[in-house]
């Protein structure tokens, strides 16, 4: 009963304090959202100390810094850029179905008639809406229908969770509770999906992270190899430090070049791995890709156009693939056909 009565005003203190705080930090009283900051500060704690060890135990590495400032600058702009570029996929959109739908319902009314577009609203497109949201469906379904292929069927074009249609390559994420534009997956270490809105700052976040882990496993084992008269238990945080560098290296290496690989074939994960089982793909002869354009425009479309992230793409016909998949000539080869 005593130890009760001296918790229970403790308790009280710590429901108030905890009340404050989340009344001062809303978006800190969800378990997920705090688990995604305590994630996102975990990543960058890491990030600190495997580059922050080196400068503390490096003395040569210190030396060099004040003798090469330049050497140190772009080593540290590496760092830099992985992890601005960290932060800033973790807070981008990979791109809604919902968005792009309203978009087009937006250049719908805005062509139809641009001084009714502040009252009306957003509709989900359902089966079975009512007469209210016709003109948003119409005007939705339209669109969509049009980038299926002539015949296709319409029975896996809804998403059963959203009630929206979707059109191809996009995927109902059930972490993000949306259906994503050219889904790609979704990153449990970025808390957020990858797909056609982000899918080219995820590669480039990629691609700095492996120079990053390159670059400083062959600073520490320059550290080590000037330190070689010392028993190995004296450098243990440096051993334990190089072995987290060699697996996030493998792990990033593989990850380049898989994204390499799907960005100059315009592909996504989701596309690549479960390509038997996506309806759109039924009839699409083997080894064709039906959304590539040749590699040189697909890099150019993914990287650097600087086309609208909600515009939609159209499913070519089952001729124009089969044109595609015939067998390559010499004439193939001059004329680059597969740029
Ligand atoms: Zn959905
Ligand atoms: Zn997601």
């Amino acid at each position: 009963m005593t130890s009760f009565g001296c918790c229970a005003p403790l308790r009280e203190a710590r429901a108030i304090l905890a009340d404050a705080f989340f009344r001062r930090f809303p978006c800190l009283s969800s378990h997920d959202t705090r688990c995604s900051i305590y994630l996102k500060l975990v990543v960058v704690v890491l990030h600190i100390s495997l580059v922050g060890a080196l400068f503390l135990f490096d003395t040569n590495l210190v030396q060099q810094t004040k003798e090469h400032p330049w050497y140190t600058v772009l080593y540290v702009s590496v760092f830099l850029a992985a992890l601005v570029q960290y932060l800033f996929i973790c807070c981008s959109s990979p791109g809604y179905v919902v968005d792009a739908m309203r978009e087009v319902n937006k250049m719908y009314y805005t062509s139809a008639d641009s001084s009714t577009l502040d009252q009306r609203q957003f509709v989900p497109i359902t089966e079975d809406s009512n007469s209210s949201s016709t003109q948003s469906i119409s005007s939705w379904q339209k669109v969509v229908t049009g980038l299926y292929p002539p015949g296709s069927s319409s029975r896996n074009w809804t998403c059963d969770h959203c009630k929206i249609i979707r059109p191809p390559r996009a995927k109902h994420c059930n972490d993000c509770d949306k259906c994503v534009l050219q889904f790609d997956h979704h990153c449990a270490w970025l808390g957020t999906c990858i797909g056609k809105g982000n899918h080219c700052q995820f590669w480039w976040y990629v691609l700095f992270e492996t120079v990053l882990c390159v670059w400083t496993m062959a600073l520490y084992v320059s550290y080590t190899r000037s330190k070689a008269s010392k028993e190995w238990w004296q450098y243990i945080i440096i051993i334990v430090l190089f072995v987290i560098l060699s697996i996030a290296l493998i792990l990033f290496s593989a990850l380049l070049s898989f994204h390499t690989y799907l960005i100059l074939t315009n592909q996504t994960t989701f596309e690549f791995t479960r390509r038997r089982r996506i309806f759109y793909f039924r009839g699409v002869p083997a080894k064709v890709h039906p959304f590539s354009r040749g590699m040189c425009k697909n890099v150019v479309t993914s990287c650097c156009s600087r086309e609208n992230v909600l515009k939609l793409e159209a499913m070519p016909s089952i001729e124009e693939l089969e044109a595609r998949a015939r067998p390559y000539t010499c004439v193939d080869i001059v004329s680059c056909r597969c740029c």
